[in-house]
């Protein structure tokens, strides 16, 4: 705000030095430059004409000089002041963005809140800018106007005469170019949604030999761009001559009418007048084309503004406890009739019952789809159940203040995402100032250590974009030492170790089951061999508790956990089941 005052005041600094010229000019055209004149008078002085021309000289380059260093330390300040509110802009969208849930910001592309953040805050900046110039450039048609009243009132009533035409046609064709500029701002987001996909999933693309599918794809995606921008400057074209023709309607009024006058010599008019006249009047004309170009600029950033707001506004849908509370968590687990949905009418979790005790380790299994994940995600308040209860501790999940739940809680995904840096940094990254003894003892109980000391650079090897320097499984042993340096009291693992080779993931669960006392932990696997440590084994089926004991209970009952274990056992074996396999109940997953 005070960048933009005080670079406005020096604009009109910069205004003023420009009106010298043709305040001067009326006096050089009519004394100084008088065939025959001895002496020309200024302020009182007398001068020889030659004297007076080096005067003009001299006073209109000294005017010009401020007048530019006006302008250069107005348009620094007012640079200075747009990238600071762009920053700041841009802070507040990224820090909105962290703040959405997960279910907010899926409904959201990657383009479209790439190009919020990125795009659209930077146009805020060229606001500031058009802001200015709008102001200024009023202040010069009023000084100017008046000087033109001063100097001829008839005159200046023609050379006015478009003024008020001008800000009608620009209204007009502002309401009607914003709606092209709106289409522009989604064909535009597609375009880097698009783009960020194919990026992503460059692999695919290169796999199925799709790359000139994809580059069809992109064109036409860009295709729709260019169309719906010649849509939007065909119109400007169309919009743009009127405005431009009214002032040199103007202009023209003023050289005829003002000539003809000069001629009969009507109202004392001399060429001198004139001149000065049109001058000033050219200060009126220059902002009023400005103008014309308005509707453009308006409907560009009035677009972008709208889209920044609108993820400012974004309500939360996880609203915070007005209290939250930060007491030390047990680890004790309990879903009370959950129903949960990620779309309301298509629950995922239809009437969901279990009790965790504090320092379980309870394994999840079931079916693929059955929601096994879906509760992993609601113990990490990702999403808010829709009916029902989840508390943590005795206390409603949702009581708990966001940062110290999730610091109590560590999960390891199927897919690991790592962030482009060093494998040290990954590792860290659960515990923002942790020693570097305290990484290496995560990534020596997640098995990590021997492989990490063998890559390039150790624990400052890259491991690029997505992590894709490393190998799956070493991805999910550098995730394991992530969740295990944060030490939480409740330890979440989705298909943790299914990416590991017998013999590394043999070496991980002895990890486990030492790092799982003292902690609840919840593990979700498909290959129940994994779950041999686990106290209890709850099997998810059509979105309820559909079994819930030790393996042996569940064996017991031949129900569906007994169904998955025969048909792994089956799977897995090498040869027909030896004559000697005849015991009716496994002894282990
Ligand atoms: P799997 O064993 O294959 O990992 P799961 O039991 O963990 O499966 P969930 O990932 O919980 O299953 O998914 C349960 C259901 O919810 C599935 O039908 C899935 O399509 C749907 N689903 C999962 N995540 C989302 C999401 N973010 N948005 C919409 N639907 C989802």
């Amino acid at each position: 705000r005070w960048a933009l005052l005080a670079s406005l005041i020096l604009m009109i600094l910069v205004d003023l030095t420009k009106i010298t010229l043709p305040l001067l000019s009326r006096w050089l055209l009519d004394d100084v430059l008088k065939s025959g004149a001895e002496t020309v008078s200024l302020m009182g002085q007398s001068f020889t004409p030659t004297r007076a021309l080096f005067y003009f000289a001299v006073i209109t380059m000294l005017f010009n000089s401020l007048g530019q260093l006006f302008l250069g330390s107005s348009t620094f300040i007012l640079r200075r002041g747009s990238f600071a509110m762009t920053d700041s802009m841009r802070r507040l969208t990224y820090e909105k963005m962290q703040q959405l849930s997960q279910q907010s910001l899926q409904k959201r592309t990657s383009g479209d809140l790439l190009k919020r953040i990125t795009n659209d805050t930077r146009s805020l900046g060229r606001t500031a800018d058009y802001l200015r110039a709008l102001i200024e450039k009023a202040i010069l048609i009023l000084i100017s106007g008046t000087i033109l009243f001063a100097v001829n009132p008839l005159l200046a009533v023609l050379a006015l005469l478009p003024v008020p035409f001008v800000p009608i046609v620009v209204r007009k064709f502002f309401q009607r170019v914003h709606l092209l500029y709106e289409k522009m701002w989604i064909c535009s987001s597609r375009e880097t949604s698009t783009l960020h996909d194919i990026i992503k999933g460059i692999r695919v693309v290169k796999t199925f030999g799709a790359e000139d599918r994809e580059i069809k794809k992109f064109s036409g995606v860009g295709r729709r761009l260019m169309d719906v921008s010649i849509r939007a400057d065909r119109f400007w074209a169309l919009a743009n001559p009127p405005t431009r023709m009214l002032t040199f309607m103007g202009e023209l009024l003023v050289t005829a009418v003002g000539g003809y006058m000069v001629i009969k010599g009507i109202g004392g008019m001399t060429t001198g007048v004139l001149f000065q006249f049109t001058l000033f009047a050219a200060f009126v004309y220059e902002p009023l084309r400005w103008m014309s170009f308005l509707p453009r600029v308006l409907a560009g950033t009035s677009t972008k503004l709208l889209k920044i707001f609108e993820l400012l506004d974004e309500p939360l849908t996880l609203p915070e406890a007005q209290n939250p509370v930060r007491e030390p968590i047990d680890g004790g687990i309990a879903f009370e009739g959950v129903q949960f949905g990620y779309k309301a009418y298509e629950p995922v979790l239809k009437e969901v019952n279990l009790q965790i005790r504090p320092n379980e380790m309870l394994g999840l299994v079931g079916p693929s789809g059955a929601g096994k994940s879906t509760m992993i995600n609601l113990i990490m308040r990702l999403y808010d159940v829709d009916q029902g209860a989840l508390q943590i501790g005795g206390r409603d999940i949702r009581d708990y203040d966001y940062a110290f739940l999730r610091e109590n809680i560590a999960v390891v995904f199927q897919e690991t995402f790592l962030f482009a840096g060093s494998v040290y940094d990954n590792i860290a990254y659960a515990k923002p100032g942790a020693s570097p003894p305290e990484v290496m003892r995560a990534a020596r109980l997640a098995n990590a250590h021997e492989f990490i000391l063998r890559l390039p650079d150790g624990y400052n090897t890259q491991v690029g974009e997505d992590g894709h320097n490393l190998s799956g499984g070493e991805r999910q042993r550098v995730a394991i030492a992530r969740a295990l340096l944060k030490d939480p009291k409740i330890l979440l693992l989705d298909e943790a170790t299914s990416a590991l080779d017998p013999e590394t993931e043999g070496k991980i669960q002895q990890a486990l089951e030492r790092l799982i006392k003292g902690r609840t932990t919840i593990a979700i696997a498909h290959r129940l061999s994994t779950l041999r440590h686990a106290d209890r084994l709850a099997v998810i089926d059509n979105g309820k508790v559909a079994e819930l004991g030790s393996h042996r209970e569940l064996l017991e009952q031949k129900g569906i956990y007994y169904g998955l274990v025969m048909a792994q056992r089956q799977m897995s074996a090498p040869a027909p089941a030896p004559a000697a396999s005849s015991a009716a109940v496994p002894q282990t997953p």
